[in-house]
């Protein structure tokens, strides 16, 4: 049994391999343009191994991707640009193969991948960010088209998306979680209005996204009507593992930047000493974990194993994000670079320490806070009761807010 599955896997990787030593062979890296490259690369489904066929992937177990992408690496083929794109190919990219209809996959999926085209993700209110299903923005049937109004807030790099993911209340007579319908917004429509707003770095990485009358067609609603909830699961879920799920070398990442900062401060104070080496050691129990859970995953929404990561990431980032400072003395609390310019990629690390300080106490916000990602892990993998929820069953237009 056991030779027969594993001799089913190496048939499985020695087709992936051909499969890209033609996409090499047909595109040399040196002399194809980086758009062919990618878009060639979606064509012969290597971009995610994962997904269907035609949706730039084979179907096949998701961690056979590592053969894809060693081999590119090797070649010096073009990458996709996931700072610049990190929500559609984290959240936009599965929640619209999981959801979408064959002419959305069709349309939105390869432009997605050579990121010619950037999503948004235009979930959190004013009022409804860890409560994302009491959120607000109305979107009401008009004929062939929904007319939405509303405001959404910490839209990341939404001032250079093209299109956003919309979640959007249809239903205001249902209780909250049943009355939402999921959209596709083009950036672009009539009455969208994008608004900086300046984070602690000095950055404007996201925005406020006013909606005033925006037509939206139907077809570009992604899943059912009332079923928004169910959509944005796959959206949520996969956020966890786009910010925190990373997969990269031992020591590298924010744990590289700690150990960059002891050595150039020239610190041997053996107690400060203790204190980078658990942190080293936690970055790669962290780093293991994903691999594993990146293993064990399988194509669509992620498990549990996406907020266990989450959390990881967050906290780690900030311990060692303070360690860094500390170990810079006087120098770790001069941070003046305040002119930086709207940013159009995201990134957590950028070689200054004291900004990866700054930014990293955004880590256990964004995406889901520490605090409900524990309540998460709390009910759904170590069966604790559930906190209480007393709205849950009132009609959304009855439930209290302020
Ligand atoms: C850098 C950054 C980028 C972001 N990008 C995007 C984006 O692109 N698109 C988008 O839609 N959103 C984005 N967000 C928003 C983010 O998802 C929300 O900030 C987050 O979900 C928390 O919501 P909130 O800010 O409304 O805080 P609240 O939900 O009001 O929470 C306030 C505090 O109460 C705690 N709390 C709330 N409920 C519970 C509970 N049930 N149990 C225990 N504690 C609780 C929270 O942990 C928090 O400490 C981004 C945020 C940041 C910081």
């Amino acid at each position: 049994m056991t030779t027969t599955v594993s001799a089913a896997i190496t048939a499985e990787e020695a087709d992936i391999q051909h499969r890209v030593d033609d996409l090499l062979a047909a595109n040399p890296p040196g002399r194809t343009d980086r758009q062919a490259f990618l878009e060639a690369q979606f064509d012969a489904g290597l971009a995610w191994i994962a997904a269907p066929a035609g949706c730039g992937g084979l179907g096949l177990a998701p961690k056979l991707q590592r053969i894809v992408d060693t081999a590119l690496a090797k070649a010096g083929a073009p990458v996709p640009d996931l700072a610049r794109n990190i929500i559609g190919h984290g959240m936009a990219a599965p929640t619209i193969i999981a959801h979408g209809t064959p002419e959305q996959r069709a349309r939105y999926l390869k432009p997605l991948f050579t990121s010619q085209e950037i999503w948004c993700q235009l979930f959190s209110e004013p009022g409804a960010g860890s409560d994302l299903a009491g959120l607000s923005t109305r979107a009401v049937r008009d004929g062939d088209e929904w007319i939405v109004n509303g405001q959404k807030v910490w839209t990341t790099l939404a001032h250079i998306a093209r299109f956003g993911l919309l979640v959007a209340r249809t239903d205001p007579d249902v209780p909250k979680h049943r009355g939402l319908t999921y959209f596709i917004l083009d950036m672009q429509a009539e009455g969208v209005d994008v608004r900086p707003l300046r984070q602690l770095t000095g950055d404007a990485e996201f925005n406020e996204v006013y909606m005033n009358d925006v037509r939206v067609p139907d077809d570009l609603r992604l899943g059912g009507e009332g079923e928004g909830w169910r959509v944005s699961m796959t959206t949520l879920m996969n956020e966890r593992v786009a910010i925190g799920g990373g997969r990269s070398k031992r020591g590298s990442g924010a744990i590289a930047q700690a150990v960059d900062v002891w050595k150039s401060t020239g610190c041997d104070d053996p107690v400060r000493r203790d204190h980078l080496m658990k942190l080293w050691v936690a970055a790669e129990v962290n780093r293991l974990t994903n691999l594993r859970a990146g293993q064990l995953a399988r194509a669509g929404t992620p498990g549990p194993e996406g907020s266990v990561g989450k959390l990881a990431f967050a906290e780690l980032n900030q311990a060692i994000s303070e360690l860094c400072v500390d170990l810079m003395g006087p120098e770790g609390q001069l941070y003046t670079d305040y002119e930086s310019p709207r940013r159009e990629s995201v990134g957590f690390f950028t070689g200054d320490p004291r900004y990866f300080f700054l930014r990293s106490r955004a880590n256990s916000i964004e995406g889901g806070t520490s605090e409900v990602l524990r309540n998460i892990l709390g009910e759904r993998v170590l069966g604790l009761p559930g906190e209480p929820r007393t709205d849950k069953d009132l009609p959304w237009r009855d439930v209290p807010r302020s």
